[in-house]
């Protein structure tokens, strides 16, 4: 099977995590400030914390900000569940924002419009959370002059990011956000096995988060209600979770750092061969917008329903008797069981939903051959034949 996705290991990645399965911490040593830091580089931003998943990112990202019951939280419908559900562990309530039906990222448009609305009502989000789908950037500029406006927060989820850029900054750099949070999901651009970070601008937000990851303890005199009682004092002074990520998934991140670029450059060649080779096909390849760089997680194209009468399921099932790993990203989260229990249905996001019937992810990860995105052509190719 060629999977839609895969890791990248190399040598220096498993001496990384062998050098500290040696050394004397496993967890809450020295290597995930580490990494933190070389992320907060990358990224041009001062503040980097890394959890154990970006689900937990985006949790802690929430919570930070002051999210909680009688608040709302927005997001896209075309994500994976975790954006919207950051927003349930909080107490708070979500609703959704269209997609574009060309970069399929959460419209500015359709935001603004469900502002004016939401203003008229008095039920104004407290956090946004554009996804940058597939690693192609939101319209930041747009959405952070909405929150100007409106005054909500922005949490970019950065999850098929990292790598990227919009505009003139690195994906991370937060100019337009007040979170940003990548995954290191194994499937994703660059991996620590499970893991996440979250980067800001803001000392304040980012030591929060810091506190939340661990149980809400601190160390920090200066954090504490009083005089620390001796040496081996700690205070809980907020309620938090354990998040943390441990040294080994620190050392793989931050080893993998080295070659983000070279991974994103791959990506961007496969794509580029992908847009040659599709062309004859009836489907639409991704667009990339001239506002940004794509960290490319994703290659999704969509069926040209005019051009084939052949139906998308049976494309897929086509694809995957053929060893094709074909995968849909992503269902649209409001038509979830959960979110229908919620009063969702349906029809309420008809851009999200045409999407979810059109859209096929090819596979593309950086160690594919182009033997093996020919197979994937001519699978392809195959499965409009029949
Ligand atoms: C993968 C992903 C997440 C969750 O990441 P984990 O690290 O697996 O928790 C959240 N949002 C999006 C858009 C993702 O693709």
């Amino acid at each position: 099977m060629i999977p839609y996705g895969r890791q990248d290991i190399a040598q220096a990645d498993i001496d990384a995590v062998v050098e500290v399965l040696r050394s004397d911490f496993l967890t809450q040593g020295p290597v995930v400030p580490r990494f933190e830091q070389a992320v907060a580089d990358y990224c041009g931003v001062d503040h980097a914390v890394a959890v154990n998943s970006a689900t937990s990112a985006l949790h802690i990202a929430c919570m930070a900000l002051g999210l909680g019951p009688g608040d709302w939280l927005w997001t896209s419908p075309t994500t994976f569940v975790a954006s919207a559900n950051c927003a349930l562990y909080c107490g708070a309530q979500v609703d959704f924002v269209d997609i574009d039906p060309r970069t399929y990222n959460l419209s500015p448009e359709a935001l603004e419009r469900k502002l004016v609305t939401a203003e008229r009502d008095g039920r104004l989000p407290k956090v946004v959370v554009p996804v940058h789908l597939s690693g192609q950037p939101c319209d930041m500029a747009a959405i952070h002059a909405l929150g100007q406006r409106y005054g909500f927060a922005i949490v970019e989820d950065a999850s098929h990011a990292i790598g990227g850029r919009y505009r003139d900054g690195p994906i991370g750099d937060c100019r337009y956000s007040d979170v940003t949070v990548f995954s290191f999901h194994p499937v994703k651009v660059i991996t620590s096995a499970e893991g996440g970070m979250a980067t800001t601008r803001d000392a304040a937000l980012a030591g929060r988060m810091a506190l939340l990851r661990s149980h809400g303890i601190t160390r920090d005199p200066a954090l504490m209600s009083h005089e620390p009682d001796g040496p081996w004092y700690y205070q809980q002074v907020d309620l938090g979770f354990n998040y943390r990520m441990t040294e080994l998934q620190g050392a793989l991140g931050l080893s993998q750092m080295a070659r983000l670029d070279a991974f994103v450059a791959r990506r961007h060649a496969l794509a580029r061969r992908y847009d040659r080779m599709l062309e004859p096909l009836p489907v639409t390849v991704p667009w990339q917008s001239p506002d940004g760089y794509s960290g490319l997680h994703l290659y999704v194209v969509r069926l040209q329903r005019d051009k084939t009468n052949r139906h998308h399921r049976d494309v897929f099932v086509a694809m995957r008797d053929k060893g094709i790993g074909v995968n849909l990203h992503y269902i649209p989260v409001h038509t979830q069981p959960y979110y229908q229990r919620l009063g969702f249905k349906p029809g309420d996001f008809p851009q999200a939903e045409a999407y979810y019937a059109e859209a096929i992810s090819l596979p593309m990860y950086p160690t594919m051959s182009e033997e093996q995105q020919d197979r994937v052509v001519d699978a392809l190719e195959n499965a409009f034949e029949a």
